[in-house]
């Protein structure tokens, strides 16, 4: 059975690399019908917080990358958070084991300067005061090789690796140790991993050889680079999941387009649980890959007009809600229907969720927000009065505002000639929405139905 896990660090919030690496991982474990475990690797205590460990879990869940073990649902591998693990044990029952079989050593340094070892023994040390010690790996001779999923064969001269700490001097094991013990504790059989790991793979694979235990599989997946090509980092732009989440993207236009990232796949625009079925680890590039902001916005937009409309609500109102927009979430459920309306014509020249709630917002508020140029080139012409109180007169008249309807007496009232074609089509745009970048004009008139429009027409005219 394919048992896969992603393992964060809970030191920073979740970034996209992060994510991409997650959910690789995920797509293996489901397509192999395995299992998809989450752990937290918790031991560096002075950079571990739990607020990050909540982030992590809660961006891991709105990307929909569920898991079936992990530090919140516990499961018969458990514990699944590393400082709970020490409690328990595990890394000093295993380092113990490796100094019998004479891979492994106590090195004792003065507390002032834990660089230099004082001495090195093979039983646990009798120290000073001012002493402390950690236990050290033995590199054995030889080379240590291992076949990568996607990088091919992979061979190292052990004598480019020094001895390394497995338990530190506080009694908490590495991260190159406790990785070992707990994918072999969990019976992880597939670790793919981010690239910046390749080198202490074979670190790892010397500990599980001289533990006589069998290494997982592993992939190393290529670096998400800037645009610059150096690896991506706040200094390119944001990489956070929540920031994502917070400007208005999809979760599904975000698993689409890191999953574009490294792996060919033969569409473009998918939701990521339907290509379950075509996941190969082979298919995965080994070759950097740049962070496009622009591409990941269009996939996005693709996205948004995909959904139904229903679905649209829903995922606009979990947006409003997320962002502590909670007014505004009131207003778009206490009219259900229109908000439905609004929302599905708005979304055809938007890409984010954040850009819909700015485009659409004319829609829900009686306040409208003038823009300058509006007001200088529309509103302040002589013409402006005629043609505005004879729009109302129309409007008033006219019965049918279906788009057609609002159509045919929006082109009437041009042919009346008061002003320019362009100028009757932006006074009546700006007019009913304050903006002159809007929706199309008849379905926009048409959407915002009689009352609305009559009463913002007429409070240009005060
Ligand atoms: N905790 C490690 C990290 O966040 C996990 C690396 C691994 O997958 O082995 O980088």
């Amino acid at each position: 059975m394919v048992r896969c896990r992603f393992a964060p660090s809970p030191t920073g919030n979740l970034h996209v690399g992060g994510v991409r690496t997650a959910l690789f991982n995920w797509l293996f474990a489901k397509n192999q019908n395995g299992s998809f475990v989450l752990r937290i690797e918790d031991t560096d205590t002075e950079r571990s917080e739990k607020r990050f460990e909540d982030q992590i879990l809660s961006s891991m869940k709105w990307c929909g990358l569920n898991w079936s073990e992990g530090p919140d649902i516990g499961g018969e591998y458990g514990p699944y958070r590393q400082s709970e693990r020490v409690a328990l044990g595990f890394y000093d029952k295993y380092a113990q084991e490796l100094v019998e079989r004479g891979h492994a050593y106590y090195a004792v340094y003065k507390k002032s300067n834990q660089e230099d070892v004082l001495r090195i023994s093979m039983e646990m040390p009798d120290i000073s005061g001012d002493e402390v010690y950690t236990i050290k790996f033995r590199i054995p001779e030889g080379k240590t090789e291992f076949s990568d999923l996607s990088k091919g064969k992979m061979s190292f001269e052990n004598e480019n690796f020094s001895d390394f700490i497995i338990i530190k001097s506080n009694g908490f094991p590495t991260y190159n140790f406790a990785v070992v013990v707990d994918d072999h504790m969990m019976d992880i059989t597939h670790v793919f991993r981010g690239e910046d790991h390749l080198t202490n793979t074979p670190r790892q694979i010397m500990i599980y050889r001289a533990l006589d235990w069998e290494p997982p599989t592993f992939m190393h997946i290529p670096l998400i680079l800037g645009s610059d090509r150096a690896p991506l980092s706040k200094r390119h732009g944001h990489t956070s999941v929540d920031h994502f989440r917070e400007e208005g993207y999809l979760s599904v236009g975000l698993m689409n387009y890191l999953a574009l990232l490294g792996w060919t796949v033969d569409e473009e625009i998918f939701d990521y649980h339907e290509k379950v079925k075509d996941f190969i680890p082979s298919d995965i590039s080994n070759k950097g890959v740049v962070f496009d902001y622009e591409k990941l916005e269009w996939i996005n937009g693709k996205h948004l007009r995909l959904l139904d409309p229903e679905e649209l609500m829903i995922q606009f109102g979990l947006w409003l809600k997320f962002t502590g927009r909670f007014d505004y979430y009131a207003i778009i459920e206490s009219d259900q229907f229109y908000s439905r309306e609004v929302l599905t014509m708005c979304r055809e020249k938007i890409n984010t969720l954040e850009q819909l709630f700015d485009f659409s917002a004319p829609f829900f508020s009686d306040e409208l927000d003038y823009q300058e140029e509006y007001v200088s080139k529309y509103l302040q012409n002589n013409w402006s009065k005629d043609l505005i109180s004879a729009a109302i007169r129309k409007f008033e008249d006219s019965l049918d505002w279906s788009v057609e309807g609002v159509e045919k007496t929006v082109r009437e009232l041009a042919d009346e000639k008061i002003a320019s074609k362009k100028n009757t089509f932006q006074t009546l745009r700006g007019g009913v929405t304050g903006r002159l970048v809007t929706p199309g004009l008849f379905e926009t008139i048409s959407v915002l139905g009689r009352d609305r429009v009559l009463e913002r027409l007429e409070n240009l005219l005060e």
